[in-house]
């Protein structure tokens, strides 16, 4: 069952530049930044109220980031929701013949497992779901 939104993801080209914009719009600097290796990306999380922003820049030009940038270039990049089981929710979706981006849930940002669901089966909209680890 999905329980609610967990964050929005916005693609940067420069993270140190984007976090320091976005302290200013927010007015607050972020709270955490992390970078995940396996997937090529550094994030910077905002907390704002009860709602979470990640802000997601590649470090490397395999990063499937990087290709989202040169293709679309900055802005919202997805949608997350928060889990309480990601292998029940993943065998769902499947049933309901959602494809999705990784079958098997992988280490994300923010001490979550995660996948994606594939954008062309929702309407163009990336999402995400994610299953807190402690
Ligand atoms: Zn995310």
């Amino acid at each position: 069952m999905m329980k609610k939104i967990e964050h929005i993801g916005i693609a940067v080209s420069d993270i140190e530049t984007s976090r320091k914009l976005f302290a200013k719009i927010f007015g607050k600097d972020s709270y955490k930044s992390e970078k995940v290796e396996s997937e090529g990306v550094i994030t910077s999380f905002f907390q704002i109220g009860e709602s979470k922003i990640e802000l997601v820049a590649a470090t490397t030009e395999e990063s499937i980031i990087f290709k989202y940038l040169e293709k679309w270039g900055e802005g919202m990049h997805h949608v997350a929701f928060t889990v309480e089981d990601i292998e029940q929710e993943i065998t769902r979706l499947k049933r309901e013949g959602i494809r999705l981006l990784n079958d098997v849930p992988k280490k994300g940002a923010d001490n979550k497992i995660i996948c994606f669901l594939h954008p062309e089966d929702t309407n163009g909209v990336l999402i995400e779901l994610c299953q807190e680890t402690f």
